[in-house]
């Protein structure tokens, strides 16, 4: 038996909640796909739902994307890929992040497009003459991240290589790519010299002839900064989950509506003595008598050990956590004054909108040095997410 009322602070719909959830506001998702086709337009919009969506749901997300206007999805992993289509997602998508061991003729018998930095040409062509249909591929440049694509001292050659397999009707280049390095620090002129040789590798491909319907190199940053970055298209992640690439913005500065909210019923609440020590480590001792709450999310539901006084909304106020995160708990130390009869089944939330004034992801990352998108793409499988907004 649970029973779990609604709680008096709860800046979430009266929906019947599990007594741990991830809540999902699918509207949220569209209307920040729409801030950043505004942003981006003339230039159409992949949403980049790799990372089960940022922890937030691939399937959910993507369809909710597509229904606000998104053009192209975009994922890491073919199997990312493949999971969409299972799930009957047919829109337009991207897979880029690949190995020898990645099914190639299965992104190809499912039409996903794909990400070339080079060695995977040969691969992507056998997949194409097992499948008897051409492969579509964009080819990667590196220009200057260092991660996957092609280093411009082999761009022409492979540019050629591949001009020759659709020649022979094997694939065609459709897209030529390339990702950012700096464009979360705007004033860094490496950007700059990334967009030069995007430019240059484009100039190459085309005199190569091949006809490119995109030429994409903008994340979340570089759509909010860098308007001669838009090209044809964005893949824009963090933002659509309505987060800030930037560390001096929040989410309500660039119009997005933080779309995950991490919340928790009480496990307890119970009052000690000044002195009380508090979770493993004893780090944490009460500095009067007061009520302490335990909120169950830990570390195996994705909340950071490594956070220090990471903040817990609990009846309209913020505490931060009191002591270890523990696997499976957080405790709270609501002060003297807070009564424990009146927090049965009370609810805390970790982070949400921030609508209200309550805690977000960015204050998260902040409590954990790290940035809000592992804040949000950690949270474990143990949460179950719940979904806003799902009927349009
Ligand atoms: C993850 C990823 C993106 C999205 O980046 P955001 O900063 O979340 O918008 C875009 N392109 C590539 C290649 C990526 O790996």
């Amino acid at each position: 038996m649970t029973s779990e009322p609604a709680a008096p602070n709860s800046t979430l719909p009266a929906v019947r909640l599990p007594e741990r959830a991830a809540v999902v506001d699918l509207d949220a998702i569209r209307h920040n796909v729409g801030v950043v086709r505004k942003v981006a337009a003339p230039a159409r919009v992949m949403a980049v739902v790799k990372a089960d969506g940022y922890g937030h749901g691939a399937v959910q997300v993507a369809r909710a994307a597509l229904e606000a206007g998104a053009s192209w999805l975009g994922v890491a992993h073919i199997s990312e890929g493949l999971g969409l289509r299972a799930a009957g997602v047919d829109a337009p998508m991207l897979a880029w992040l690949h190995t020898p061991d990645s099914n190639f003729s299965a992104a190809v018998a499912a039409g996903i497009d794909l990400g070339c930095s080079g060695w995977e040409l040969e691969r992507i062509v056998a997949a194409a003459r097992e499948q008897e249909r051409p492969a579509r591929v964009h080819l990667k440049i590196d220009t200057g991240l260092g991660r996957n694509g092609v280093t411009a001292d082999r761009w022409e050659s492979v540019v050629g290589e591949a001009v020759e397999y659709q020649d022979e009707g094997l694939l065609r280049v459709v897209g030529v790519f390339s990702h950012l390095a700096v464009a979360d620090e705007p004033e860094r002129p490496e950007t700059d010299a990334q967009l030069d040789a995007f430019r240059e590798a484009i100039a190459v491909a085309e005199d190569a002839g091949c006809d490119l319907e995109m030429r994409h190199i903008a994340n979340s940053p570089a759509v909010f900064s860098r308007p001669d970055a838009h090209f044809d298209l964005v893949r824009a992640g963090i933002s659509i989950y309505g987060l800030s690439p930037f560390i001096d913005q929040s989410s309500l500065d660039l119009g997005l509506r933080p779309a995950m909210t991490l919340r928790a019923t009480l496990s307890q609440a119970k009052r000690v003595p000044a002195e009380q020590g508090v979770s493993y480590g004893l780090t944490y001792r009460t500095a009067s008598p007061c009520t302490l709450a335990l909120v169950p999310l830990g570390y195996a539901d994705g909340v950071p050990r490594t956070s220090e006084r990471g903040p817990v909304r609990v009846g309209g106020r913020t505490y931060p956590v009191a002591g270890r995160v523990a696997m499976d708990q957080v405790v709270v130390d609501l002060g003297p004054d807070a009564d424990p009869e009146l927090l049965v089944g009370a609810e805390a939330v970790l982070f949400g909108t921030g609508a209200d004034g309550g805690p977000t992801a960015d204050d998260w990352a902040r409590a954990t040095g790290t940035i809000n998108y592992e804040i949000v793409t950690r949270i474990s499988q143990r949460v179950p997410r719940i979904y806003l907004g799902e009927d349009l």
